[in-house]
């Protein structure tokens, strides 16, 4: 049987909020806002499915859209009493609407169905001539852009020049004569550009404006966006055709954006900006500067009084803040669009905690309401307070945080040096969606022009970036690439601090400081706690790291290495002597020499740590990795014979040089390393172990109280290296213990890094007490790549060309290297049952990888300390998500 053929038309009154996937997210709650009442203009929305199905037929429309379409506006014309190019003429929007907002990103075109006969008709019925030229040149403008590709400058470089003519600074200072003669001029402007007349048939333009609609749904800042913010690409855009309502029909009329909460901090106040005699274009996408919502109240004061109870209305509908377009025609209001509302990292944190507080939600609920990443942008440095320096300049303070970065004035080269890793500012006089991807990678974003409103403002604050809008005393100079405020001229590359909290800017590069955690982050993360399963512990080497992922909640250390104790410039000559020792008495006096310096490294951790379990594994890096470069030490010994210097030196040099080349290795990644080289030089575990099993007493004896020790044996492959090593380490724990004459609990697991290892995983257990995935070398010898050749290499390219969904080092390759944790620790559970199993490495601290994790039944993840607070938080968020799937 064939199934149903797609519906591609959906009056307004068919649709409800529940319908955001056939009717994208505008269509869908502006036809949940008219089901409650709320006015909205009358209209229908052409469904997800027509977009999807043309891009498939690669831009033909499907059989019978344009004949529904058309039905649908004879409905719509009979509903209105009006038709399109009528004598009651019907103006259309007809507006793009994604299932995942995308401020900005596609079009929309205003006062479709105005020509030369319905502009005088319009202007007859409002007995308003100039608002209808307005709303004509307006058309032209935006159906030339948007529809026929007519670069928009061509119009904007001749509305300019008309103001300059007159004299005038804004539109609306233009009069109707001027509006005339300025749609004339952009009659000519389009023939021009297009050797053509635009058609003057509006159902001819209907048809060119929802093509035009589906087809942004694939322009470049689009598909920049949804990368940005991992939107599929294949989901369409559903197309909202409305009955315009007019904000530019005088001083009674205006138009305007609010939110219910303020989304740069989340504080419960009005947050909003209109403009009088406008359409809505002019706020949302910066071209003129608006005023303060709190002012509408006294030019119109009914229409201001009947908004601020919508909002309320709208948010305890939504349970969540909105971000409404609204516009007022002739004192009356409709609104033109609900969304929940982007917001910054901070402002989600608070919004959630107080709709708690005021039981519009529940813990589990708010928990859902925050993403990963807004915490993880909260743990960022911020401008420090005590600067004592005086601003350039200020803006409005349209997304908070610090930037601190190089002025460049275009996004191509945001994006070029910003990609690279370079700390810029972008700089522009207004942002327009085409400069997203500059935006992703600067710092932050200055504006000379636009609201807190605006597109560039919402984006920013949904990305966590830093903006200050609007700060009209700037003046860029593109052509030249300079920037001047007040007597100063900044170039390419000069240093700018923003405070995108305040709007202050600075000529300079101040001072950061490390994050504040407030109380409602705090308050979030304690929930999370409550509902997670999985522990969270973090990777510390040194007593400071380990007292500072405590401070952030950390459960114990997961993975604490001990190399960096052989590195140390101090100790290196002793482990060289250790390395190169001809005999077992001489490697036995080196050795001598390095346990007390790492009996002091593992006390400092011990010790912060106390009460808590401490994992430690033994030394892991190759054996070169201890010894000077084979080239470094060839052209030394070189040099020593060219010079014929100090015979004693070049003996020693020479004797060097020879034990670095019969220790070099061709891939010593594959090489003589984790628990292989304990096994050549059972010495090391052994010191190693009594370094931490002194250590720990020593805790104990000083603070009355030490950490859990767990010893974990590095890379290990086969069964019999960690039978081998746990035998080494468990004799020296009982003779430490015994010539101490105390107790101590010491268990010994391994690693599991290694392809084999997670299939032989029940063979291993039966000598373990515990796992931990690393899952960074797992990553690496499971794919069979080597992460510091890869991420430089071609890894960046698979990713950016869609080969795999995301790099596997940052997000866990869930069917691959995730299927080896499972196999893992499915086969070292089906001899073990209570085996503790743990995963410690970046992935850890994904929010993704956390998901995995949790499905798995692991006991714990262990990460960085900074990511603690976001692993707290996914693994609670991993609990809830499995249990809306067990909901179905
Ligand atoms: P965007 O995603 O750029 O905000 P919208 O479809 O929301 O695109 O429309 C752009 C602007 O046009 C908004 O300010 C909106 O309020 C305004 N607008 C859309 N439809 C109408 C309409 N029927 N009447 C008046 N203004 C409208
Ligand atoms: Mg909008
Ligand atoms: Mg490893």
């Amino acid at each position: 049987m064939a199934a149903e053929p797609a519906k591609y038309l959906y009056d307004m009154s068919e649709g409800s909020a529940q319908m955001r996937t056939i009717l994208g997210g505008k269509g869908a709650n502006l036809a949940e806002m008219k089901r409650l009442g709320i006015p909205v203009p009358d209209g229908f929305t052409v469904s997800t499915a027509a977009c999807v199905d043309t891009m498939a037929a690669h831009g033909q429309w499907p059989a019978g859209l344009w004949e529904d379409v058309q039905d649908a506006l004879a409905r719509l014309e009979e509903r209105t009493g009006r038709t399109l190019g009528g004598e009651r003429p019907l103006l259309l929007s007809v507006r793009s609407g994604a299932v995942f907002s995308m401020p900005g990103m596609m079009d929309t075109i205003l006062n479709l169905g105005i020509g030369d006969e319905t502009v005088e008709a319009l202007a007859a019925e409002a007995d308003n001539a100039r608002f209808a030229w307005d709303s004509y040149r307006r058309f032209l403008q935006m159906y030339g852009d948007v529809v026929e590709g007519v670069p928009p400058h061509a119009y904007e470089d001749e509305l300019t020049a008309l103001k300059a003519r007159r004299g005038v600074d804004q539109d609306t200072d233009l009069t109707t004569e001027d509006l005339q003669e300025l749609v004339a001029t952009f009659k000519d402007v389009s023939r021009r550009e297009l050797g053509r007349d635009l058609p003057i048939d509006p159902r001819e333009q209907l048809r060119g404006a929802i093509d035009a609609v589906f087809r942004s749904w694939d322009t470049p800042r689009a598909r920049v966006y949804r990368r940005a913010n991992d939107i599929p690409d294949d989901l369409g855009t559903a197309v909202n055709v409305m009955q315009m309502v007019f904000g530019n029909r005088g001083e009674t009329s205006a138009t305007g954006v609010c939110f219910t909460r303020n989304p740069s901090t989340g504080a419960h106040e009005l947050y909003g900006e209109f403009l009088v005699n406008a359409q809505g274009e002019d706020v949302v996408a910066g071209i003129r500067t608006p005023r303060p919502l709190a002012e509408m109240e006294e030019v119109l004061p009914e229409a201001y009084a009947q908004l601020v109870q919508t909002m309320r209305d709208l948010e305890a509908h939504y349970k969540d803040m909105q971000d409404i377009e609204f516009t007022v025609e002739d004192g009356t209001l409709y609104l033109l669009q609900t969304r929940n509302g982007k917001r910054t990292a901070a402002a989600a944190l608070k919004v959630a905690r107080d709709m708690v507080d005021e039981g519009v939600l529940t813990r589990e609920e708010a928990l859902q309401r925050v993403e990963p990443g807004q915490l993880d942008q909260l743990l960022h440095p911020a401008i420090d307070p005590d600067h004592g320096r005086t601003p350039v300049t200020k803006g409005l303070p349209a997304s908070p945080g610090a930037a601190v970065g190089e002025l460049v004035f275009d996004a191509d080269t945001a994006a070029e040096r910003g990609g690279a890793g370079e700390p810029v500012v972008l700089v522009r006089y207004e942002t327009t969606p085409d400069d997203i991807h500059g935006v992703i990678v600067a710092q932050g974003v200055l504006t000379a022009h636009g609201g807190m409103t605006s597109h560039a403002a919402v984006v920013a604050r949904g990305m966590g970036k830093p903006c200050v809008a609007g700060a009209s005393a700037i003046r860029i100079n593109t052509a030249e690439q300079t920037l001047t405020i007040g007597e100063h001229v900044y170039r390419e590359g000069d240093l700018l601090t923003l405070d995108g909290s305040t709007g202050d800017v600075y000529g300079e590069a101040l001072e950061l400081v490390p994050p504040q955690i407030n109380e409602d982050f705090q308050a979030i993360v304690g929930w999370a706690d409550e509902v997670r399963r999985l522990g969270v512990r973090a990777n510390a080497d040194t007593g400071e790291d380990a007292a500072k992922a405590r401070e952030l909640g950390a459960e114990g250390i997961g993975l604490c290495r001990t190399e960096h104790m052989f590195m140390a410039a101090d100790r290196l000559p002793a482990v060289r002597r250790m390395i190169l020792a001809q005999d077992e008495d001489a490697r036995a006096e080196a050795l001598e020499t390095i346990l007390p310096m790492q009996q002091k490294d593992f006390e400092g951790i011990f010790a912060a740590m106390k009460g808590l379990p401490v994992t430690v594994r033994l030394l892991d890096p190759p054996l070169h990795e201890f010894l000077p470069n084979l080239v470094e030490q060839s052209l030394l010994v070189q040099r020593l014979e060219l010079t014929g210097g100090d015979p004693q030196e070049l003996e020693s040099a020479r004797e060097l040089l020879g034990q670095v080349k019969r220790l070099h290795e061709l891939n010593p990644m594959l090489g003589t390393r984790g628990c292989r080289l304990a096994m050549l030089y059972p010495e090391i575990p052994e010191m190693q172990a009594r370094a931490i099993v002194r250590a720990a007493l020593a805790v104990r004896e000083r603070e009355g109280e030490t950490a859990g020790v767990e010893i974990m044996i590095p890379l290990v492959a086969y069964a019999n290296e960690l039978a081998t090593q746990r035998e080494v380490v468990e004799r020296v724990v009982a003779e430490e213990l015994e010539a101490a004459g105390e107790q101590l609990d010491v268990t010994v697991g391994t690693m599991i890094e290694l392809p084999r290892a997670a299939i032989v995983a029940d063979q291993i257990a039966a000598h373990a007490d515990f796992f931990s995935f690393g899952t960074n070398d797992l990553t690496q010898t499971g794919i069979g790549i080597s992460r510091d050749d890869a991420e430089g290499g071609f890894l960046s390219a698979y990713v950016s060309e869609d080969v795999i969904p995301a790099n596997p080092f940052e997000s866990i390759d869930r069917d691959g290297v995730g299927g080896l944790v499972g196999i893992g620790a499915e086969r070292g559970r089906s001899v073990k049952p209570g085996l503790k199993l743990g995963v410690c490495g970046e992935h850890g601290g994904d929010p993704a990888s956390i998901q995995l994790f949790e499905e798995l039944g692991l006991d714990y993840v262990s990460c960085s300390p900074y990511r603690v607070p976001i692993a707290r938080f996914s693994a609670a968020r991993a609990v809830l998500k499995g249990e809306r799937r067990a909901d179905g």
